[in-house]
């Protein structure tokens, strides 16, 4: 077994938010979704898994992952070919609803628990795609608004981009900042395709 591996499996077995889950209004028990392997080209590096991906044990396999795919430029066989992409969230398990039905933010404790773990075996990857305001505060230090952040994308890209969350909730963002679909998904898109290009 590899070193990954074992750290795959310590991750699945963690249980350290079960009464912080237990307390939420959807009083569920940690699910951890693991899908990283080393030495991949791109990384996706997410927020946390929602209801849906918490049931199916599956990243980003919602309607937010469907337009994360559309913006990438790639099918799921491809974002789902785990030679291809890790997707590294920074709470691996669905944190829950607030009794207003709110989304809860991740679990500060993954992050400080995992993932320096995780990306040392991940290593060095082409393109590290930064996906919502949680994600980006923790990869990069930056304390603006995700707009903000994300107006920087040149500064990054295209070894880096910082994405807003694809949720349907940002479809009002979306279209307040129409240079998004116009100047970053295009660059995106051909970064992820030279990277293809060269896997295959
Ligand atoms: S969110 Fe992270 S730290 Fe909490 S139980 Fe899940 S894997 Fe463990």
């Amino acid at each position: 077994m590899t070193d990954t591996s074992k750290l795959q499996n310590r991750i699945a077995r963690c249980r350290i938010c079960s009464d912080r889950f237990a307390a939420t209004a959807t009083q569920h028990r940690p699910r951890p979704v693991v899908w990283f392997r080393a030495k991949t080209p791109i990384l996706i590096a997410g927020q946390a898994p929602g209801m849906q991906v918490h049931q199916k044990g599956i990243p980003f396999h919602d309607r937010s992952g469907d337009r994360l795919r559309t913006w990438l430029g790639m099918d799921a066989a491809q974002f789902y070919d785990r030679d291809l992409v890790s997707i590294l969230p920074t709470s691996f398990c669905f944190p829950g609803y607030s009794a207003k039905g709110s989304d809860l933010p991740p679990p500060p404790i993954c992050w400080d628990t995992w993932h320096a773990d995780c990306l040392h075996d991940i290593g060095v990857v082409k393109l590290r795609v930064i996906v919502g305001g949680y994600a980006i505060r923790r990869h990069t230090g930056l304390r603006c608004s995700v707009t903000e952040a994300v107006r920087t994308w040149r500064k990054h890209a295209p070894e880096t981009f910082l994405l807003p969350h694809p949720s349907w909730r940002n479809t009002r963002w979306l279209k307040a900042n129409p240079w998004f679909d116009r100047d970053v998904v295009p660059a995106l898109q051909s970064r992820v395709k030279t990277i293809l290009t060269e896997a295959f």
